[in-house]
């Protein structure tokens, strides 16, 4: 079977070899491709930030509840 034809960042080839009457291998057809990897970077991306908020809410949300508990002691 031929080799894969992607290039990494260095300009190598990639080691692998490419699927039957395919350019490149099992990992780097789908990056061939055009729509498949924009919506499947558009998905990660929207995780990303869902995991970035879950984590910020659980580190703000303690840091409220002490503040407020310190600024009711502070008045009363
Ligand atoms: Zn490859």
């Amino acid at each position: 079977m031929p080799q894969c034809f992607h290039l990494d960042a260095d300009g190598r080839r990639c080691p692998e070899e490419a699927e039957d009457g395919q350019a490149f291998c099992l990992w780097h057809e789908a990056a061939s491709g055009l729509r498949p990897p924009l919506v499947e970077a558009g998905v990660a991306r929207r995780l990303f930030r869902l995991a970035a908020l879950i984590l910020l809410a659980l580190f703000l949300v303690p840091l409220l509840v002490q503040g407020y508990r310190v600024l009711r002691a502070l008045v009363n």
